[in-house]
C-alpha cells in the first residue's frame, strides 16, 4: 500500500497584524459582556443568535472579511478571519445568525452565483442581516449525501422542489438555504451526478420547518419540508448536475475552523481556575497534557487556513483536523471531570464547573457526527491518501 498524495501542515504562524486584531476583538467583546449581551461563563450562548448582536460585529467589518469589497467585504485575509473566528467562539458569543452565511454560503456564493445576486445577497450577508442554512442532510441520506433523493424538477423559467431535508441547523430563523437537489438520476458510471445547489428563499411558499430538540432540551435543528417550492432558474449555483465538483470545496471551509475543537473549551478554562496557579503535580501534568494537545490541533487548523488563504483546497488536511479536533472535544469534559476529582468544593466553584460540565456531557456526542461523522472523515482521509 502506498500513499499518492503529499499530506502537508505548512508551519504557518499568524502574523502581527493578527495580533493587534485579536486585542480589537477582545475590547470589543468585553464591552459587549460589559453590557450584558452574553455571558461567557454561560456555554449556551455560544448556540445563540441575537440580530442585533450580528449588526455589531457586522458594523465592525467582520462578516465577509475576506470577500471583495465591492460585495461588502473587507479583502481581509484568512488568518484575519481565524482571529475572529476563534474569538468568538471562546467567548461563548451568539453568533449563530451570521455564522455559517459567513463560513460557508457566502463563499459558495461568491464563486457559483450569477452577479446580480451576488450583488443583492452578498452585502446583506456582510451586514449581518441575513441567516443561512445548509441543506444537505436527508432522512436517510446524511453521510451518503449522493444518496439525496429531494427532487428539483424544471418548470418554465425555474425548478419545482420536493422532498424532506433534516437535521437543518436554525432553519426556524432562516432567510435562506443552500440545497442540494436531485435534478436527474445518478448514471453507471458516476453516482455522483445528479445533484445540483440552489439558493432557496426560505420564505418561499411551501417550505415548512418542523422542529427537533436537542438532548439540551434547546431547539436548535428541524426537518425542512419542501412542497412543490418553485426556486427561479437564477437561483441555480453552478453547474447543473454537477454539484459533487463543488461541494470539496465547502466541505475545507465547513471543517477546518477553530469552532471545529473549541465547543466546549469552557470546561478547561474553569479548570484551570479551579486549580488556581499552584495546581500539584498530577493536575499539573494532566493539565499540561490537554494544553499540549490543543496546541498542535490549533497549529493544524492555522495551517489549513493558511492553505484557504492561499486558494488551495486542503480537503484530506481539513477533514484530519475536524476528526482529532471533535474526539479531543468530545473527550475534553470527562478529562476535566477527573482532574478536577480532588478539588477542594470549598476553595473553589466547583458549582460553575459542575454545571459547566453537565452542559458539555449534553452537547459532547454531537461534535463526532455534524458536519461529518468521525467514521466518514476517516473514509475521506484514506481515499485523499491513495488507501482505499
Ligand atoms: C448538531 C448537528 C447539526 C447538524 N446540522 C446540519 C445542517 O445544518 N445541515 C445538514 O444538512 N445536516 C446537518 N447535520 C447532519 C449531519 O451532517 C449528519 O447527521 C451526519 O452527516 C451523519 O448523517 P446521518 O445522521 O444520516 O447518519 P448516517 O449517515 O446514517 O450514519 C450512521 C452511522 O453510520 C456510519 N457510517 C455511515 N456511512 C459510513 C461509511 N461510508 N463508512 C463508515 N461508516 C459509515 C456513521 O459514521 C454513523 O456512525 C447536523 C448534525 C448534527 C448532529
Amino acid at each position: 500500500m502506498t500513499l499518492t498524495t503529499d499530506l502537508r501542515f505548512d508551519q504557518i504562524r499568524l502574523p502581527e497584524e493578527c495580533e493587534a486584531l485579536r486585542r480589537e476583538v477582545r475590547a470589543f467583546l468585553a464591552e459587549e459582556v460589559d453590557a450584558g449581551t452574553f455571558d461567557p461563563g454561560q456555554p449556551e450562548y455560544g448556540d445563540a443568535h441575537d440580530a442585533e448582536f450580528s449588526r455589531r460585529v457586522a458594523a465592525k467589518g467582520w462578516i465577509g472579511m475576506t470577500w471583495p469589497k465591492k460585495y461588502g467585504g473587507g479583502e481581509r485575509s484568512f488568518l484575519e478571519r481565524y482571529v475572529v473566528t476563534e474569538e468568538f467562539r471562546v467567548a461563548n458569543a451568539p453568533v449563530r445568525l451570521h455564522f455559517v452565511a459567513d463560513r460557508q454560503s457566502g463563499p459558495i456564493l461568491l464563486k457559483y452565483a450569477p452577479e446580480h445576486i451576488k450583488m443583492e445577497v452578498l452585502p446583506r450577508i456582510c451586514r449581518g442581516e441575513v441567516c443561512f442554512v445548509i441543506g444537505m442532510s436527508e432522512p436517510g441520506s446524511g453521510s451518503d449525501l449522493f444518496a439525496a433523493k429531494t427532487k428539483a424538477t424544471k418548470t418554465g423559467n425555474g425548478w419545482r422542489v420536493n422532498g424532506t431535508k433534516i437535521w437543518t441547523s436554525n432553519a426556524h430563523i432562516a432567510d435562506y438555504m443552500i440545497g442540494l437537489f436531485r435534478t436527474s438520476p445518478p448514471t453507471k458510471e458516476n453516482r455522483r451526478h445528479g445533484l445540483t445547489q440552489f439558493l432557496v428563499d426560505m420564505k418561499t411558499p411551501g417550505i415548512r420547518v418542523n422542529p427537533i430538540y436537542q438532548m439540551t432540551g434547546r431547539h436548535d435543528f428541524n426537518e425542512v419540508v419542501f412542497e412543490d417550492v418553485f426556486v427561479p432558474d437564477d437561483h441555480v449555483l453552478g453547474e447543473i448536475d454537477g454539484a459533487w465538483k463543488q461541494a470539496t470545496s465547502e466541505l475545507a471551509y465547513e471543517r477546518s475552523g477553530p469552532e471545529r475543537f473549541l465547543e466546549t473549551f469552557y470546561v478547561l478554562i474553569e479548570l484551570i481556575r479551579a486549580l488556581g496557579p499552584s495546581p500539584d503535580v498530577r493536575s499539573a501534568e494532566g493539565l499540561g497534557r490537554l494544553v499540549a494537545q490543543l496546541h498542535t490541533l490549533r497549529r493544524m487548523s492555522v495551517s489549513v487556513a493558511g492553505m484557504l488563504q492561499a486558494g488551495q483546497e486542503p480537503v484530506v488536511e481539513g477533514s484530519i483536523v475536524k476528526d482529532l479536533g471533535t474526539i479531543w472535544e468530545q473527550k475534553l469534559p470527562g478529562r476535566v471531570r477527573e482532574l478536577a476529582a480532588f478539588l477542594d468544593p470549598e476553595a473553589t466553584n466547583r458549582m460553575t464547573l459542575e454545571e459547566q460540565l453537565a452542559f458539555a456531557a449534553t452537547i459532547a456526542p454531537k461534535l463526532t457526527i455534524q458536519g461529518g461523522t468521525t467514521e466518514v472523515l476517516r473514509g475521506i482521509i484514506a481515499r485523499g491518501l491513495g488507501l482505499r
